[in-house]
């Protein structure tokens, strides 16, 4: 060095992350935004208004930006009448690339659960922000993921940082419910042509989701005769009929746990049924009749190596096999709906990348679990047949009074975003 001539300091440019750092109010005024405009479902409050700001925050960030309302033909057909009147909506946001040949897909579900109880702060709407989190139903399930998304493309944008493929952003209805006019809509009928996706919720922290269990929701009803109740042996006692048959179900329980299938990180993963989470004596029920009618529902979990159409089977199967040997146990079963399994193995380099990205930014070791709840994420993986994984910022009491998110996770996830999609090739 000589002395008295100068010598610069290298260049270092601002990061997106760094820009993260920096400017957090602008993902908390964000998100405190999207609290405050109550997207409960059901019924679907406020999804116009939601989706209408949610299209042209798309729009400000250099998104082709699009919001598509629901046809009321296929409204009609998905929801109850007393549903109808309020307006489903998806919206489609698009940052072609130059010279990128993969897209990757961001998504999230903008709805929430109903609230009730006493909230800390009053309203459940409210985006309070109390010691480092911020409370309101959809924090963390998941208006936060959505403004750390919105945050990362700010960023990326801000630093003339580039992207290393094309991005799709999809913010969706109704998962909350079905995901039917939501995600599963998107899916079949958007101009998308994702190779990746990433569903912003199932895996937090340290921790990527790359894949979740399915659902089989069943109902059986039992078919009795009705009679005096003074004169029970001259009718069939549906409810009697019912518990016999849920007790037979105990083999079948046994059956599932020896099922196993041990996990990326290392988990001995099992199927699993639930016996009636919603159950009814039917109609016309009264203390002095002999009941006719009891139904049950089945909620049973399908982990990814089971196929769904064998589970099913062999579920009807048994069924029909355990009534036979109760004497005068008459049923029928309907399928209520059901949700595929999925997994992607974590050692393609999509998870990879991803995992080098939330290690970079937590410095922490990724580890890859299943969930046992499932999300959309299904909808990229099983019908798409592309990697997908869920990852997002997260929180506490999910569904719950004072649900909640951390803002220090709200940033890390959007600087995760953030070079994810300034690193990742594809
Ligand atoms: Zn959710």
């Amino acid at each position: 060095m000589v002395p008295g001539r100068f010598h610069p300091q290298p260049f270092r440019a601002v990061t997106p992350a760094d820009y993260i750092d920096r400017h957090p109010n602008e993902l908390l005024d964000r998100l405190r935004h999207l609290v405050g405009v109550s997207t409960v479902n059901p019924p679907g409050e406020n999804y116009d208004r939601q989706t209408a700001w949610l299209t042209r925050e798309l729009t400000d960030l250099g998104l082709r930006s699009r919001r598509y309302p629901l046809p009321k033909a296929i409204v009609q057909r998905a929801l109850p009448p007393e549903l109808q009147r309020y307006p489903r909506f998806n919206v489609l946001g698009k940052l072609p690339v130059r010279g990128a040949k993969r897209t990757l897909h961001f998504n999230a579900h903008y709805d929430v659960v109903p609230v009730s109880g006493a909230w800390k702060h009053g309203s459940p709407f409210s985006g309070a922000i109390e010691r480092g989190w911020i409370y309101g139903r959809g924090t963390a399930d998941m208006k936060g993921s959505i403004a750390s998304l919105l945050m990362a493309l700010r960023a990326v944008r801000a630093t003339g940082a580039r992207p290393s493929m094309n991005l799709e952003v999809s913010f969706t209805a109704d998962e909350e419910t079905d995901s039917a006019l939501g995600t599963g809509w998107l899916v079949e009928h958007a101009p998308i042509r994702p190779d990746y996706a990433i569903v912003m919720e199932g895996g937090e922290g340290p921790t990527v989701c790359c894949g979740h269990n399915g659902t089989l929701w069943l109902e059986v009803r039992v078919h009795g005769r009705p009679a005096h109740g003074s004169l029970p042996h001259k009718g069939i006692n549906a409810l009697e009929k019912m518990a016999a048959l849920i007790r037979a179900f105990a083999p079948y329980k046994q059956m599932l746990a020896r099922r196993t299938w041990r996990t990326p990180e290392g988990r001995l993963h099992r199927p699993t049924v639930n016996l009636g989470g919603v159950f009814h004596c039917g109609e016309g029920a009264k203390i002095n009749t002999v009941p006719a009618h009891a139904s049950f529902t089945i909620d049973r979990r399908v982990i990814p190596i089971e196929r769904h159409a064998t589970a099913e089977r062999e579920l009807r199967a048994f069924i029909a096999a355990a009534a036979a040997k109760i004497p005068d146990c008459r049923v029928t079963v309907h399928k209520i709906s059901e949700n595929y399994s999925c997994f992607s193995e974590p050692t393609h380099p999509f998870f990879r990348a991803m995992a080098e990205c939330v290690t970079g930014v937590r410095r922490e070791e990724t580890v890859f679990n299943v969930s046992t709840g499932f999300n959309d994420m299904h909808f990229f993986s099983h019908h798409l047949k592309i990697p997908t994984l869920g990852y997002g910022p997260g929180g506490v009491d999910y569904h719950g009074v004072d649900e909640r998110a951390e803002v220090k996770e709200l940033l890390a996830s959007a600087k995760i975003y953030a070079q994810l999609m300034t690193t990742f090739r594809g």
